[in-house]
């Protein structure tokens, strides 16, 4: 008996201790975390009947800004929808970390009580959720009332249309596990490329060289890299024939001097990775139709939004960790 007494006196100061509790967002498997977020929209769905591909939208958007902007701490639950403490517990509310949702209402904060248990929370994950689908209700369910509703939250045109895409991404797909990448190129053609991130001398950056130059023939399929959405298709002076993909991170992949489009693709077009969008070409640096002014290539650049601008970034290094899984896929069969 005294024995069993220690051991539990063991047990709890263990816990005690322990920084997190067993059930911390960190020990859940990529699985586990979709599975409870879906569990999560569609109880909100079902409280206020906003489509869980409208919150799964906005929350997937809002990851997105928690791992740019540097003003927001990582979320504690699984859903990474952000309010300000302002915003919450209203910004007249002498203490703002306010959960008592009747002086909320008082000092005309959003918080809501979306669990039932009395407290409307910042940081739990129903209690934020519900917020927002309570927010989104007053706008209506229709495809135009949820940009209406997005406009007056984010007040930006490129916000309110990558969150739609998302919500057209998880719609079409029904699920939110949509993390594979592929390689632009089937890794059974010839190519090549080499780092020339921020290169002087490069063809169809925007500023210095934007991105990586995969060289290869012409014709070779060009092949989508991630999950997401045609969000721009057609000529660009030094891109020529350029398609642009917006995947769920926010991340825009562009894709220039094709020789062609596949036939079908266009803007709205939803894409898994590995899906063939356009041909190897050499088209640019002119007016449309313009080709042969350098070897063909695949210009591929990534750019990241944050919810205020967007920027370029490297992406050879992802290229090179798409490129091995392609292979790894290959051997397995
Ligand atoms: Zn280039």
């Amino acid at each position: 008996m005294k024995q069993l007494a220690l051991l539990s006196l063991i047990v709890s100061c263990l816990m005690l201790s322990s920084p997190v509790s067993a059930e911390t967002k960190d020990e859940l498997t990529a699985e586990q975390k979709y599975e409870k977020r879906m569990e999560l929209y569609q109880k909100a769905e079902a409280l206020t009947s906003i489509p869980w591909h409208y919150l799964a939208a906005v929350d997937t958007f809002e990851r997105g800004l928690r791992r740019t902007l540097k003003n927001r701490p990582r979320e504690e639950g699984v859903i990474s929808i952000f309010y300000t403490e302002e915003e919450w517990a209203g910004p007249l509310n002498p203490d703002p970390a306010d959960t008592n949702p009747l002086s909320i209402q008082l000092f005309g904060g959003v918080g809501l009580d979306g669990d039932g248990d009395g407290l409307a929370e910042r940081t739990n994950d129903e209690d934020v959720l519900y917020t927002l689908a309570h927010f989104l209700e007053r706008y209506g369910f229709a495809e135009q009332d949820f940009r209406i509703a997005l406009w007056e939250k984010y007040q930006r045109e490129q916000s309110v249309n990558i969150i739609d895409g998302h919500s057209k991404v998880y719609k079409h797909f029904e699920t939110l596990d949509l993390d594979d990448h592929a390689f632009p190129m089937p890794i059974r053609s010839t190519y090549s490329y080499r780092n020339t991130w921020g290169d002087k001398r490069g063809w169809g950056g925007r500023r210095i060289h934007e991105g990586t130059d995969i060289f290869a023939g012409y014709n070779v399929p060009i092949r989508a890299t991630a999950y997401g959405r045609v969000e721009i298709l057609g000529w660009n002076k030094y891109g020529g024939w350029r398609i642009g993909i917006r995947d769920l991170d926010n991340i825009y992949h562009y894709f220039a001097h094709l020789s062609g489009f596949e036939k079908g693709v266009e803007v709205g077009s939803i894409v898994s990775p590995g899906d063939v969008i356009g041909y190897c070409g050499s088209s640019g640096y002119g007016k449309p139709g313009t080709q042969g002014k350098f070897p063909p290539h695949l210009h591929y650049g990534m750019y990241r939004d944050n919810g205020y601008t967007e920027w370029s970034f490297d992406p050879y290094p992802y290229l090179k960790a798409w490129e091995r899984q392609d292979y790894r896929k290959l051997k397995r069969g």
